[in-house]
């Protein structure tokens, strides 16, 4: 079989990866000049940075790609397991590490919050029931499909639907699960993992919690972009074929079937199937005519976006660790404010990432590159000239007051990303960081499926499709097409 894949994503890689290894012929068309997508990195003045991703999370769904190809995860790609999976900064001076070691973890608990610390344990045991339940049917298999309903994991599944916390919100299963409300906020903020809303999303997802504190976070040895770049070498030397710098401007149908792309040059290429891992509603309006699910996915909500600054740092932090966040003091309102009112707060929970501490090479000596974003609602035509300078004197104003600093006089280098260039540079629609939101229980049921029954030898990667955005469901769904394809070894 010759495949053609639009799109070098993470979600892109892991299905040419997945389809090469079965010995099939395939052809990756990539619009940047680079692969990665999302998972992206910049250089300037001695200063390294990882653009988009930066909590890794279910390494071992990398690792898989690896085994599959028979090859060493460690000839490509290596990491660690971060011992402090995040720092956490409260208004009222509190600060709270929330350390993967549970004895660290449980002294952390008791002298510096009034929590039990039996409530966080229960709290995370939940989080892990609900995610092993779950995932066999919501992560790892397609429930757009009615034969998959009769098999034992969605048997099992409706017996132990209760447990799933469909019915109340994250933020109603927190308050019910804690007393100190430095322990709800920090577990309420799991829901931004996926662009969500935690006073909206259904407490299902508070299983987010289980995979960065009981499963854990990693890091790659040389920063996120090793992840990308390792697939990507892997992906050549299994034969997939790239052509950067080339545009998909049509997915070619004939008779209700997938036959080839047409690239912006104008070339017509037949493939025998064709994997898309473009954001979904750029499929839609873009390169399909008469996209079936068009009115659908238009009307659907979309999840948040970000404002980053990447600040060359001429100083050292040692307050601060690999994964920061400076909290706001009115939660709700910083919701309200990204999905209802589609602004941003004056006072937004603040997150630094500064990969330096753990790849000391990524700054030069003495300085730190940080990463410091807040987050932000989706494009829909504000009037982001007024709002970044805004929000970043906010920001700056606010770092200075929890960190007892003047920190404009340390930054020596500075890039912005906004909704408009996350959106000119991965193509996502509106800058939408994974793609709809995840805001109600039939969330899950509307997301874009990794096929469409109308359409023949067409399948779909990527975050904005089914399972959901983050790096480890857009590898989950590359699994899910392999199995959907059911192609035999080529
Ligand atoms: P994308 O990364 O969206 O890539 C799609 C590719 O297709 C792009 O390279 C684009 O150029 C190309 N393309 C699009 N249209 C065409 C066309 N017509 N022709 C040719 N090529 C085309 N996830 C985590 O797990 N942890 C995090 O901490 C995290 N933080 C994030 C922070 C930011 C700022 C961002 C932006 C994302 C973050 N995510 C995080 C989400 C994660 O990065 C994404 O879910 C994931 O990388 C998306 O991968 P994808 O396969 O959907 O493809």
């Amino acid at each position: 079989m010759h495949i053609g894949v639009i799109g070098a994503g993470i979600g892109g890689l892991a299905i040419a990866i997945r389809l090469a290894a079965k010995g099939h012929q395939v052809t990756v068309f990539e619009k940047n000049s680079y692969p990665g997508g999302k998972i992206a990195q910049l250089y300037t003045q001695g200063y390294r940075f990882d653009t988009g991703p930066s909590l890794f999370t279910l390494p071992e769904w990398v690792d898989e790609l690896f085994h599959l190809c028979n090859k060493h995860t460690e000839d490509y790609f290596t990491y660690s397991q971060v011992k402090n999976n995040c720092k956490y900064f409260y208004p009222d001076g509190t600060v709270f590490n929330f350390y993967h070691d549970q004895e660290l973890l449980k002294q952390e608990i008791l002298n510096r919050t009034t929590e039990a610390p039996e409530h966080i344990y229960t709290r995370l045991a939940t989080a892990k029931e609900v995610y092993e339940i779950s995932a066999p049917v919501f992560l790892l298999s397609s429930f757009h499909k009615l034969s998959n309903f009769n098999t034992p994991p969605y048997k099992q599944i409706a017996r132990k639907l209760h447990k799933l916390d469909f019915f109340w919100t994250m933020h109603q299963a927190n308050q019910s699960s804690f007393t100190d409300p430095h322990m709800i906020q920090l577990f309420d903020r799991y829901a931004t993992y996926n662009g969500s809303d935690p006073y909206r999303a259904p407490a299902t997802l508070n299983m987010i919690a289980h995979l960065e504190n009981n499963i854990g976070a990693f890091f790659p040895a040389k920063g996120m972009y090793h992840i990308a770049d390792s697939l990507y070498r892997l992906a050549t030397h299994m034969g997939v074929q790239f052509n950067f710098k080339t545009g998909i401007e049509e997915i070619l149908i004939r008779d209700k079937q997938a036959v080839g792309l047409r690239t912006s040059s104008g070339e017509d290429i037949p493939f025998d199937r064709i994997v898309s891992d473009v954001d979904a509603k750029q499929v839609a309006t873009r390169l399909l005519k008469n996209h079936p699910l068009k009115n659908r996915l238009q009307k659907a909500s979309l999840s948040s976006s970000a404002l980053i600054f990447y600040w060359g740092i001429k100083k050292q932090f040692p307050d601060l660790d690999l994964h920061n966040i400076l909290f706001s003091a009115d939660y709700p309102e910083e919701f309200r404010k990204i999905f209802r009112d589609k602004g941003i707060t004056g006072d937004p929970t603040i997150y630094i990432f500064i990969s330096s501490k753990q790849v000391p090479e990524d700054a030069p000596a003495g300085c730190e590159n940080w990463f410091v974003m807040i987050n932000v609602p989706a494009d829909q035509g504000q009037d982001w000239d007024e709002l970044i300078p805004k929000a970043r004197r906010q920001i700056i104003a606010k770092i200075n007051r929890f960190l007892q600093t003047d920190i404009e006089k340390y930054i020596e280098t500075e890039q912005t990303a906004s909704p408009l260039t996350i959106e000119k540079n991965t193509y996502s629609m509106h800058g939408a960081l994974y793609g709809t939101a995840s805001n109600s229980i039939f969330s899950a049921f509307l997301r874009h499926p990794n096929f469409l029954r109308k359409i023949a030898h067409l399948y779909f990667v990527g975050g904005s499709v089914h399972p959901g955005g983050g790096i480890p469901l857009c590898l989950a769904s590359a699994k899910i097409v392999e199995q959907e394809m059911k192609l035999n070894h080529g």
